[in-house]
């Protein structure tokens, strides 16, 4: 590929983008997936492609293929997706709602976005080292409560 030795020249350190481009090109979608698993998308190797790729964005492509398509399916998150369309959480999606907007053009704060802010931050989240039976407190977003 013309300019692939140009890659390495100003891009981080253990990047890899000629190499999921390798296996793309292979038609191996599952290697090129697992090997831009840590592309940060900064797109300095694309700045440097002789070729003008955009890797990054190929390296998403190949993530998402993986996902949608060769990916096993997880039940539990398809039961969720479900429970979304369906429109198990509309409530609770409006009541945060209601606590307003963040005005771009003032960044003002009112008290209803300081408390929604609270509420994100005082929210209980899943220990680092939680075993796959936990479950939050508040089981508003879990299906079998
Ligand atoms: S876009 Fe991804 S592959 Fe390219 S230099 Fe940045 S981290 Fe590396």
């Amino acid at each position: 590929m013309p300019g692939m030795q140009r890659l390495h020249q100003g891009v981080p350190d253990g990047c890899a983008g000629d190499e999921y481009v390798a296996a793309i090109k292979r038609g191996d979608i599952e290697k090129a997936a697992e090997l831009s698993f840590d592309c940060i998308q900064c797109g300095l190797c694309a700045t440097r492609c002789m070729a003008e790729m955009s890797q990054y964005h190929i390296a998403q492509m190949a993530r998402r293929l993986r996902g949608k398509y060769l990916a096993p399916k997880s039940e539990h998150i398809e039961a969720q997706v479900e429970a979304i369309a369906q429109g198990l959480y509309d409530d609770v999606v409006e009541k945060l709602k209601a606590h307003g907007n963040v005005d771009p053009s003032t960044h003002e704060i009112d008290d209803e976005i300081k408390k929604l802010k609270e509420l994100y931050v005082n929210r209980q989240m899943e220990p680092h080292a939680a075993d796959d039976g936990w479950t939050p407190d508040d089981k508003t977003a879990t299906l079998n409560n």
